[in-house]
């Protein structure tokens, strides 16, 4: 079967939700019983992002297959059945490493190495390769038109169209119209010159992707049309949404679908949204609400952690809750237990997540231990395991230096260490213990009760681990260790029986969340906020009602 394609281009400004357009166009074609698979180009020249700030960069998302890549391949999974590996995100550098690996055994024959055709080719295979056994592969072009490295992808793409004709691609191009309060008015000209740049490389794009805050009116689109040489159907209103889970609802009322498979002659199936919109429903009509604080660094900068919020809000959904989260950074609490009291005395559900570094540990340390003691619902995921590990050895076992290796190479007690099989490894790219492994669920414990399996897989991203040396202290004082690699090197799951939820992994259950699959742990930490949510109110109002009939003493009695 060959696979139809759908090149996803931006214009005018970065950030437009080009991502989540693909993955929303994912969805909807999977709606009408297409198969469907997703790819990002990135066209900058890092090899992957495993090795950039998260400033810079969001978070970096990991596959099974270990790859590090960029966070809209987690919209394209959350988003659809895509099955996603190292062959779904490219970027310029590892384009290039293999052309430059190829010239130096030779491959090329003698040949010169240019952009055209040698990058091009290498691109439009690295495309035709997940277009295999699909009905359509929809292929994101990062950064927007106009930008000097996107070029060989544009190119690449043109000469998609040229080969395989107009029946097997479509070009949708995402573009922004903004509305100027100055003169009260949605201004068409910054979409009008982004399609002029795109025509100028060769691209006339069939669907443009509007993005607004307010629905565009029929002359809106017939200028728009006009300008850009549409058809005047093909002008969607990308309208912003409140939630991201809205956004294939909003296409699929535009229309978007119906015009894909036409152009693409692919024959219209009849669309089927309904659990897409019981998710919706939820989201705007919450039973409750329930507060998360996320304790960690980077946290003013949400895309660092964007499947960990999402897998919080599927968790929250599950029990038609509406998440309400808060960041708070841990370097705050380093002064101990009256701030944690103060800052963390309101949440529901305390949570660490995944992090590298020493900056905030102590912080975090500190809010883990506060969790533990006041019986917060806690969850440590990866960083969050180990610093509660540490947590532990310190605050229950008596070893007052218990650290990780990571954070103080000389402590006298690793309760955290480097992976064995990587000492001596100093490089930061590729040396991390990544992707899917399996783990082994302890019964009787609560990680089992939760998941209801004796085995699990989930995905890694990590290069410290904890140090068996250190299990029968800490098991002895009360830890439990609830999953465990198959071959009992790893450990992968810690929890506390003596708490009502108390939980830490070594893995990043975040990556493998969905809001219609949400994932097992994500929902039974929120729910266990909830309920402690619930409790805690309770308690605030009787507490008030005794304050309240507590007999005035009157002076001198
Ligand atoms: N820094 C820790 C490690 O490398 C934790 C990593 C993480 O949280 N992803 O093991």
């Amino acid at each position: 079967m060959s696979a139809k394609y759908i090149f996803v281009t931006g214009g005018v400004v970065s950030s437009l939700g080009k991502g989540l357009a693909a993955a929303s166009i994912g969805c909807l074609l999977e709606s009408r019983g297409l198969k469907v698979n997703l790819m990002k180009f990135d066209p900058y020249l890092n090899v992957d992002p495993g090795t950039m700030s998260p400033f810079q960069h969001g978070e970096v998302f990991v596959t099974d297959d270990g790859a590090e890549t960029d966070l809209d391949l987690g919209h394209y999974e959350r988003f659809t059945h895509a099955k996603l590996s190292r062959d779904n995100n490219w970027t310029t550098g590892r384009i290039y490493e293999q052309i430059i690996a190829k010239e130096r055994r030779g491959d090329y024959l003698g040949k010169t190495v240019q952009v055209i055709p040698h990058v091009t080719n290498e691109i439009k295979a690295a495309m035709k390769k997940v277009a295999q056994d699909v009905d359509v592969a929809i292929v994101e072009i990062g950064g927007t038109v106009g930008d000097i490295e996107s070029l060989p992808f544009m190119e690449a793409i043109r000469q998609m169209r040229q080969e395989l004709g107009r029946k097997n691609t479509l070009f949708m191009h995402v573009t922004l119209v903004p509305f100027i309060a100055a003169a009260q008015e949605l201004k068409t000209k910054p979409t009008q010159h982004s399609v002029k740049e795109l025509l100028s490389i060769g691209i006339q794009p069939d669907i443009l992707l509007c993005r607004t805050d307010r629905f565009l009116s029929k002359d809106i689109k017939s200028k728009i049309a006009l300008f850009c040489n549409v058809e005047e159907e093909a002008v969607i209103t990308a309208k912003d949404v409140a939630s991201i889970y809205e956004v294939p609802l909003v296409f699929s009322r535009e229309g978007v679908d119906t015009l894909v498979l036409r152009y693409l002659h692919l024959e219209p199936k009849d669309r089927d949204l309904k659990d897409w919109e019981e998710i919706v429903h939820r989201v705007y009509n919450p039973k409750a609400e329930v507060t998360i604080g996320i304790v960690g660094k980077y946290v003013e900068y949400e895309d660092s952690y964007k499947s960990l919020k999402e897998a919080l809000v599927h968790g929250a959904l599950a029990h038609n809750l509406k998440l309400q989260v808060n960041w708070i950074e841990a370097e705050g609490l380093e002064a101990g237990e009256r701030v944690c009291e103060e800052q963390l005395g309101d949440y529901d559900g305390l949570l660490v997540p995944g992090g590298f570094g020493k900056r905030g540990i102590e912080g975090m340390v500190h809010a883990i231990r506060y969790a533990r003691e006041k019986k917060v619902p806690y969850f440590g995921i990866c960083l969050g395991m180990q610093t509660a590990c540490i947590e532990f050895a310190r605050n229950v076992c008596g070893l007052a230096d218990a650290n990780s290796s990571e954070f103080d190479p000389a402590t006298p007690h690793r309760v955290i260490y480097k992976l064995r099989e990587l000492t001596g490894v100093e490089e930061l790219g590729g040396t991390m213990r990544l992707g899917a492994w399996t783990c082994k669920i302890e019964p009787g414990t609560l990680a089992h009760r939760i998941y209801g399996q004796d085995e699990i897989s989930e995905r890694h991203r990590h290069r410290y681990e904890f140090n068996r040396e250190y299990e029968e202290t800490l098991t002895a004082a009360g830890l439990r260790i609830s999953g465990s690699t198959p071959d009992g090197t790893y450990v992968e799951m810690i929890e506390l029986p003596d708490h009502p939820h108390f939980i830490g992994c070594q893995f990043h259950p975040e990556f493998k969340s969905k809001p219609l699959e949400p994932h097992p742990l994500f929902k039974a930490f929120v729910g266990a906020a909830y309920e402690r949510g619930i409790e805690r109110r309770a308690d605030r109002e009787s507490a008030a009602v005794e304050l309240f009939h507590r007999p005035v003493r009157l002076a001198n009695s």
